[in-house]
């Protein structure tokens, strides 16, 4: 039996209306304004009654996005730090840009406010999806959505095993200069220990504005106190700081999963979108460019009417790399610093920024693996095609 009280109906349900699910709602709305328009409704269903900027997020920016009025920062220089060397990179054509969530946010709200066709209703909190012969039903506490599909982005418990990245953060600001503002550091392994990969992000904003992280890939978080010390230690040793102002901080854990999540398979009207399901890059957390061009190939799919299921994330050769690597990171995170400074050091900007958006072509693979050191890297794959 289904509830009476219908909040919605629509073609297509949007479980969550955080990065991934408002990037999808954003791109359906577009494609139903070309001519070709072929979903008649779509709605959002998001807890939050009021969006508030909460995250960073950057990304290598390869080409024109629908989000590109919501970037606030850009750089074109990024450096990794191992061992007392440095190694930097310079791509302007591919610059590493920094979205802000505020900005995003209230650009798809505006965009939504429009469209005749994808609602967005906040302040509702989905609970269980159920299907009869016909349709999809979402409970809610404000009454049933029914749907014919339904796309959730919601946050799922990470299962036990999987490695993690988490990290902490503080957008600082100096009394004096002490940041250049022309690089990213993406990883200074420098305070790094051999149980882990630990590393801290730096993304200057100016000379006397930063947001410092510290990060670790590893299969147990830490405390908020010991993120604090690390990033204490760090900027008396790299900046020689006694004191700073925080204006914000932030934090995280995102799955670094080997296999796409079980929960994907056989639901063809069901698909599961976003950092929980097979969105973020496994090897390296990033999830902001992989859900923007997933969103775009979803909307498509969903705008075609197919009866097949949701398109792939990942190509199978992307995916194949991911697990090899974050096999690697498990295995062996001593060489880790090593490995990601020859791989920066070693393959061309250009090249490696493809690499890790997923855009790679064959030739950018084969100068990943010459990068790479070759016979610590099958025996890894081994270890991975052994399930072990
Ligand atoms: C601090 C931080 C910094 C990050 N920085 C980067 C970065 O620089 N680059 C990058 O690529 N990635 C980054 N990420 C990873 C990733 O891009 C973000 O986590 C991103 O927000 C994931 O998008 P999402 O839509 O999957 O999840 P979210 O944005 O978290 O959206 C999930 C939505 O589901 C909603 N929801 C929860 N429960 C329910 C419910 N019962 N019913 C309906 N809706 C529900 C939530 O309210 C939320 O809006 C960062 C992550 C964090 C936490």
């Amino acid at each position: 039996m289904h509830n009476s009280d219908t909040l919605a109906s629509a073609d297509v349900a949007i479980v969550g209306g955080g990065m991934s699910g408002l990037a999808l709602a954003c791109q359906i709305d577009r494609i139903n304004n070309c001519a070709s328009r072929r979903i008649n409704k779509a709605v959002v269903i998001e807890p939050r009654s009021k969006y508030q900027r909460d995250k960073t997020w950057c990304y290598w920016r390869r080409g024109p996005g629908l989000f590109d009025g919501a970037i606030s920062h850009s750089w074109s220089r990024w450096e990794i730090r191992s061992a007392g060397r440095v190694t930097t990179s310079a791509c302007p054509e591919t610059p590493y840009v920094r979205v802000d969530s505020g900005h995003y946010y209230e650009s798809a709200v505006q965009r939504l406010a429009s469209s005749n066709t994808v609602g967005l209703k906040l302040g509702v909190r989905a609970g269980q999806v159920s299907r009869d012969q016909r349709q999809l039903y979402i409970d809610t506490d404000r009454g049933q959505v029914r749907a014919d599909r339904v796309i959730d982005t919601r946050p799922r418990p990470i299962p036990e095993g999987t490695l993690l990245q988490h990290f902490f953060g503080w957008e600082i600001e100096t009394d004096k200069d002490v940041f250049d503002p022309t690089t990213v550091t993406l990883m200074d392994f420098s305070a790094g220990t051999e149980e882990e990969v630990h590393f801290f992000y730096v993304l200057p904003f100016s000379s006397r504005r930063a947001l410092v992280e510290t990060t670790h890939f590893s299969k147990q978080q830490l405390c908020e106190s010991q993120y604090k010390d690390e990033l204490r230690g760090y900027l008396r040793q790299r900046f020689a700081l006694s004191n700073w102002h925080i204006c914000s901080s932030e934090g995280g854990i995102l799955p670094m999963p080997k296999r796409p999540p079980a929960q994907l398979e056989g639901q063809p009207d069901v698909a599961v979108f976003g950092l929980h399901g097979d969105t973020a890059k496994p090897s390296s957390g990033y999830c902001y460019p992989h859900a923007q061009q997933q969103a775009e190939r979803m909307a498509e799919w969903l705008s075609a009417g197919a009866n097949s299921g949701p398109p792939a994330a990942r190509h199978s050769v992307a995916r194949w790399f991911d697990a090899v690597f974050v096999t690697f990171l498990e295995n062996r995170p001593a060489q880790a610093p090593a490995v990601f400074f020859r791989l920066f050091q070693r393959v061309k900007p250009a090249a490696l920024v493809r690499f890790l958006s997923d855009g790679a072509q064959f030739a950018d693979y084969l100068r990943v693996i010459w990068a790479m050191p070759k016979a610590v890297m099958m025996r890894e794959a081994l270890r991975y095609a052994l399930g072990r």
